[in-house]
């Protein structure tokens, strides 16, 4: 299989159904999402699906990696906290646009987090940071970050993400009040503003 002819193929059906930016169409060409799904769902990697990566968890499809690296527009250069790194694909797509050296995830799961950093090494995001623990804490010690998304679903976006994201930056995730949906918030003075809904959609929940 000619894993880059069909990543091409996807990237090129995205951007006419999801209207992707550029920016993100060529993000999204630039990261072998083969080469972060198990061996024997290889063949699905082009697939526009989610698919599954041990522990129970998922990797997004990739239409929703591409909407959600839209929806927080990062300029390069922009710090971004991302919370359930999962395989360390869309932590990957991100450092397409900002620099790997400007990416910090947090994964729940130890070897969730340990299979992510063997793979980004390999693939040559060996400087996008990750580590393992609740990402309902964030991850402080790079802060503040230009940017912060969740790719896990909460009841709101937890506090210590908002307080870590600089004023004027933006937070964007999955929240599930009853029914799961992507909103994209605007950090103020006093707490999150401009929130807005994109969409209803379908994440594991956030440990
Ligand atoms: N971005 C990932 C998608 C992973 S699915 C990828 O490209 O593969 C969501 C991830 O969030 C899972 O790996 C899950 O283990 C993780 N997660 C769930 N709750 C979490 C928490 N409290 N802190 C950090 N990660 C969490």
């Amino acid at each position: 299989m000619d894993y880059e002819q069909a990543r091409d193929r996807l990237v090129a059906d995205l951007v006419e159904r999801a209207d992707l930016s550029e920016q993100t169409a060529d993000a999204m060409r630039a990261v072998p999402r083969h080469e972060f799904v198990p061996e024997s769902r290889r063949s699905d990697a082009y697939e526009d699906r989610p698919l599954p990566i041990g522990n129970g968890q998922t990797i997004s499809a990739p239409h929703m990696v591409g909407v959600m690296l839209d929806l927080l527009a990062p300029d390069p250069g922009d710090r971004i906290l991302e919370i359930g790194t999962g395989c360390g694909y869309h932590a990957a797509v991100t450092a397409e646009v900002v620099g790997p050296e400007e990416v910090f995830s947090v994964e729940y799961y130890d070897d969730l987090a340990a299979r992510a950093r063997e793979t980004l090494d390999r693939l040559g995001y060996g400087e996008i940071s990750v580590r393992a623990g609740d990402g309902r804490d964030g991850w402080a010690d790079h802060a503040p970050y230009d940017a912060a998304y969740l790719t896990c679903a909460g009841e709101s976006f937890p506090p210590a993400l908002v307080e870590q994201v600089r004023p004027g930056g933006v937070v964007l995730g999955p929240i599930d009040d009853g029914r799961q949906r992507l909103v994209r918030g605007v950090v103020g003075e006093d707490g999150l503003r401009d929130r807005e809904g994109h969409g209803y959609v379908r994440f594991v929940p956030l440990q």
